[in-house]
């Protein structure tokens, strides 16, 4: 049998009282704990702050022998390290940084180590395989597991050998670990760690007390201020680029607010004091790029902002997610402009990666920008993407509270593809609005554009709405930039829209919760 008897989970859930001071398991951690514990192995998907480690770090403590931990940062070692050794109990890491490796085995041969540690390369070197197989090992947790997969952010080749531990210590437990819950991933970690008889654990991606709020165009500042009137509570704000950080930082505190700045290229000595200033409350609002938020852990964060689009679904949901830890509601809030998303496609097609690599990147972002154009219910697209369903819309979410009015803006899409296709497909989205609203800007007159047929042929859209189409068919894909040089050209999914195969319905402008004027600068701000 796999499951434990309850004389084991009698003992685990006495050392969560006693070693940990928890009063109760949070479900599935007992069910983990059992398998564990009963000899079997397991696949965890739990959201950040779910509390993934107890549910290796109980078993450790239970069953004889040193239990090994793969991780694959060094930072994160240290920090649990730390905590495992304020609470009495003997843990180490062996990775490149270590130096006294000598000592270190003698104490893993004397079996006083209960938790030892390890990254992958390190684990897989021969000789410590050697030493492993000398030793009474409880369990293998391998942290972060996502890290097996080839076209992930986190990606680690040698994560992808660590299969190779069922075959060398085919009695010990193993468990997986990830936050990471989408189904592909999810596919990819169980066939490469060889955990094809692991029972899968998922806890709900739910964070039911976040409300989630989008809005994109106009100007983010403005935006940013009415959302922030009125709300006292602690906040994040985050930015792309260290310097709108400090911008956006320094904007705050001439409104009166107490914010600060948190970026990777400030001093370290200023980042500890505005990080500690955030976590005791001297400081309302942390700005900051997503250097800030790993590891950190505070309870009450009221609200997370972000003045850019994220790259990816996991990445918002990852920051979005240290709001409302302590499960009292909070705010998720996205404000983005068209050029975030230029930037970040341009990012993608100038990093150097593979083709494969650039067109998962591609697909990442292209999630992303569905979640902000969704016009139903944020939460179950979101709890979608990670395989998760929803069975009724959930109330707490902008979409859900205050239902979108829609225009059909089918005609003004062909029109605008049509202009961009007439203009040569060179043209930026400004110059097209000018087109198609029938500006005779000296551009204009230059390229001979005010000859063309769709020339004005949009006057009766204010140029708002026009950039709100442009935005909509750039996050979908229609169109998009030149690979070489300037301009927009048509995607070939752009023939159903000309055809009238396809309707686009967009948010009305009026009625949704951007605010009012000034939307002259908007995507260029
Ligand atoms: P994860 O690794 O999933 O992000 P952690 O293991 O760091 O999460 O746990 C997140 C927080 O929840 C930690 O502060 C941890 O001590 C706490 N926690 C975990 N399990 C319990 C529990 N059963 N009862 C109370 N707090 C818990
Ligand atoms: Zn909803």
């Amino acid at each position: 049998m796999t499951h434990a008897s309850s004389p084991e989970l009698a003992q685990a859930r006495r050392i969560l009282r006693e070693v940990f001071g928890y009063a109760e398991f949070r479900p599935p951690q007992d069910a983990i704990i059992a398998r564990l514990l009963g000899g079997g192995d397991a696949l965890v998907l739990m959201p950040t702050g779910g509390g993934k480690s107890l549910c290796y770090q109980i078993p450790a403590l239970a069953l004889p022998g040193t239990a090994v931990v793969i991780s694959p940062l060094i930072a994160l070692m240290e920090d649990q390290i730390q905590a495992l050794r304020q609470r009495g109990i003997a843990a180490a890491a062996l990775h490149s940084g270590i130096v006294e490796q000598d000592d270190l085995e003698n104490t893993l041969r004397a079996g006083e180590l209960r938790i030892l540690y390890c990254a992958p390369e390190r684990l897989l070197q021969e000789r410590m395989l050697r030493l492993l197989r000398e030793l009474r090992i409880s369990l293998f947790a391998i942290d972060e597991a996502h890290c097996v997969a080839q076209w992930g952010h986190h990606f680690r080749p040698e994560y992808r050998q660590l299969g190779r531990l069922r075959a060398l210590f085919p009695k010990v437990p193993r468990i997986a670990l990830t936050a990471t819950a989408d189904l592909s991933s999810r596919a990819e970690i169980q066939e490469s760690l060889a955990l094809g008889d692991a029972e899968v654990f998922v806890q709900s991606f739910d964070r039911p007390n976040i409300r989630y709020q989008m809005q994109q165009g106009g100007n983010g500042r403005e935006a940013l201020q009415e959302f922030l009137r009125g709300r006292r509570g602690a906040g994040i704000i985050y930015c792309l680029s260290r310097r709108k950080v400090e911008e956006t930082a320094s904007w705050l505190q001439s409104l009166g607010y107490r914010a600060q700045p948190y970026h990777a290229g400030l001093p370290a000595g200023q980042r500890s004091v505005h990080q500690r200033d955030f976590l005791n409350g001297k400081t309302q609002i942390m700005v900051a790029t997503i250097a800030f938020g790993m590891g950190i852990d505070k309870p009450d964060v009221r609200f997370v902002a972000h003045l850019n689009l994220p790259k990816s679904i996991e990445a918002y949901y990852q920051e979005t997610g240290r709001a409302g830890r302590d499960g009292k509601s909070a705010e998720a809030w996205l404000h983005y402009g068209l050029q975030d998303l230029l930037w970040l496609r341009q990012m993608i097609q100038q990093s150097g990666a593979s083709s494969e690599q650039q067109r998962v990147e591609e697909e990442r972002l292209q999630a992303m920008l569905d979640l902000t154009e969704e016009v139903g219910c944020r939460r179950q697209k979101l709890l979608g993407y990670f395989g998760e369903t929803l069975s009724k819309p959930c109330g707490n979410c902008d979409n859900c509270l205050q239902p979108p009015p829609l225009w059909d803006a089918s005609e003004a899409a062909q029109m605008a593809l049509s202009a961009a296709y007439r203009s040569g497909q060179r043209c930026g989205v400004q110059h097209l609005i000018d087109i198609l609203i029938g500006r005779d800007t000296p551009r204009v007159r230059q390229a001979q554009h005010h000859r063309l047929q769709v020339f004005g042929i949009g006057r009766r859209l204010p140029a708002r709405d026009w950039q709100q189409v442009f935005r909509h068919l750039l996050a979908r894909g229609h169109l998009q930039p030149q690979p070489e040089g300037s301009g927009l050209m048509l995607h070939g999914s752009s023939r159903a829209i000309l055809r009238k195969e396809q309707r686009i319905w967009l948010r009305s402008i009026a009625a949704s919760t951007c605010p009012a004027e000034p939307r002259k600068r908007s995507w260029r701000q």
